[in-house]
């Protein structure tokens, strides 16, 4: 929760404020289920929105259930995720994800990390292949509405920057003082909202810091400036 006094609490919520004044607040809508979004995830991993939803697409016609996948051999596998880019590493970590939330869930099913605390829940996550604290903090986020805070590098740039976490915070750092210092509702909206100023203002390597509504609240600008 956060705390009214500290500088760091102040700071984010003027953050959250202006961003959500500049690109509205986005509203938290399903983005399918839990093991879906799982999977899309992973197929996510270092290639773009087009090409994720197009591996997808592919994966689920090539396999109407995720029985087919884990029966398929790896190459076929393989083969109906290329256009997402790393298929050979991607196949067979999907496949080891989807056979062990089969043998610890009992099904294909991630319901029970609903009503888990939101750590356990994300450390249940992470012990799956190729499921790092990012991808496990979007599965619980996008999928179940759970208070986790996706750090993405838009994200992880964007938090630095603007002073929300300290300069050399790690992904997992900048996770832990979000989660920490904002309340759950904002967690989602937060997300959403850094990744539209980082792609369309906060750019990683020529940040338009002239036209930018953050300016007077941003540590990187005002250490620019002097
Ligand atoms: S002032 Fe510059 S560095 Fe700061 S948020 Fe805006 S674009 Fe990014």
């Amino acid at each position: 929760m956060m705390h009214p006094a500290s500088g760091a609490a102040s700071r984010l919520h003027t953050v959250f404020t202006l961003l959500a004044g500049h690109y509205g607040q986005p509203v938290w809508r399903r983005r399918g289920d839990p093991v879906d979004q799982l999977v899309g995830t992973i197929l996510s991993q270092n290639t773009s929105d087009v090409n994720t939803e197009q591996a997808f697409r592919s994966l689920r016609a090539a396999f109407p259930t995720w029985q087919d996948v884990i029966d398929a051999p790896t190459s076929a596998v393989v083969a109906a995720i290329r256009s997402g880019g790393l298929a050979n590493q991607k196949a067979p970590r999907i496949q080891q994800a989807l056979r062990q939330i089969q043998q610890q869930s009992g099904s294909f099913d991630l319901s029970h990390l609903v009503t888990m605390p939101v750590d356990e829940a994300r450390a249940w996550l992470m012990r799956l292949p190729g499921v790092g604290a990012k991808t496990a903090s979007i599965v619980l986020l996008f999928s179940m509405q759970r208070p986790a805070f996706a750090v993405d590098t838009h994200v992880h740039r964007l938090s630095r920057r603007l002073g929300l976490a300290p300069a050399n915070a790690t992904p997992e750092r900048v996770m832990r003082i979000i989660e920490e210092t904002a309340p759950a509702e904002w967690l989602y909206p937060l997300h959403i909202n850094l990744i539209r100023h980082g792609r369309a203002v906060c750019k990683a390597r020529r940040p338009r810091c002239p036209t930018c509504f953050l300016q007077d609240h941003c540590l990187f600008f005002s250490t620019a400036q002097h």
